[in-house]
């Protein structure tokens, strides 16, 4: 990556707090993954978390450094391998705040397979999907998500392919919390990985995150957010339905949230309710 007065500039805009480490990230200037980053140092301040309590996980792309970046525990994992590993940390460590980070492609492509999964088992933790509609890490491959014809070095003629709506499969799925956020606006988004974090179960925060170096959106989507206003009910699955459906504006905040038990939850109630079988007994009952 380039060394400018321009790009270190971008690099200050992650100001130093108890939560980041010395890790210096070499995203390109005007990457959206800075605005996210300062938005998830600003929801551990908004919590008051403390650092041995946090554990970030990330899979592979430009967003994988996002674990580096902060003094907590971190696992930089296998790509679209996220879920599966946080799973696991929210059985074995269910006090811990479990914070997962992944792109469209990481997500929804390699690792898409795992996301109603986690959606039914509820795991008590936020992921954090950075939908920049691109491969930014592999030079621009046309991701999940990217618009039906963008011309990437890859496809000259155009993306053949219909993208996925990332807001409304999360909805299909079962998601027990939903929003929408832009790092345009990292006050706002730090809010809600905030309340994603605080969530009882799985919370699907789904970023429109501009890569300026393959997919620059930062002009196209800066006039058309738009912040939920508080009459909005975000138990009305009807309404969230209405409000991730094709809308001239794209409105940004909490669009689902639901009450449900968490896998921990139901794990230890059943643990509970059902005697422990000893191995002999074990071992009869396959005879
Ligand atoms: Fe960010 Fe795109 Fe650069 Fe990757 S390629 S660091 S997503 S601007
Ligand atoms: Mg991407």
């Amino acid at each position: 990556m380039k060394s400018s007065g321009r790009l270190r500039s971008w690099r200050r805009l992650a100001a130093v707090s108890e939560y980041r480490s010395d890790y210096t990230s070499s995203w390109c200037p005007g990457c959206g993954d800075y605005g996210v980053l300062k938005s998830i140092d600003m929801a551990f301040h908004e919590l008051g978390l403390r650092n041995e309590n946090i554990v970030v996980i990330s899979g592979i792309g430009c967003n994988g450094r996002f674990p580096h970046n902060f003094k907590a525990y971190g696992f930089h994992t296998l790509h679209g391998r996220v879920l599966p590993i946080a799973q696991g940390i929210s059985l074995a460590k269910p006090e811990l705040s479990i914070v997962g980070i992944a792109g469209d492609g990481d997500a929804f492509a390699i690792g898409g397979g795992h996301v109603p999964h986690a959606a039914r088992r509820n795991p008590d933790m936020a992921f954090i999907v950075l939908d920049n509609g691109i491969y930014g890490q592999t030079k621009g491959q046309p991701s999940p998500t990217t618009p039906l014809g963008y011309r990437t070095k890859v496809t000259p003629e155009g993306s053949h392919e219909d993208p996925i709506d990332i807001s409304q499969l999360a909805l299909a799925y079962g998601v027990s919390f939903l929003a929408r956020g832009f790092p345009g606006k990292p006050n706002h988004l730090a809010h809600l990985i905030a309340q994603g974090i605080t969530h009882r179960g799985f919370a699907l925060i789904h970023v429109l995150n501009p890569c300026p170096t393959f997919h620059d959106t930062w002009k196209e989507l800066a006039p058309k957010v738009t912040e939920i206003g508080p009459e909005y009910d975000p138990t009305d699955q009807e309404a969230a339905w209405k409000l991730v459906k094709g809308q001239e504006k794209i409105p940004i905040g909490i669009i689902y949230k639901q009450a449900r038990s968490t896998l921990v939850e139901r794990v230890k109630a059943s643990t509970a309710a059902s005697r422990r079988m000893e191995l002999r007994e074990l071992v009869e009952s396959f005879r």
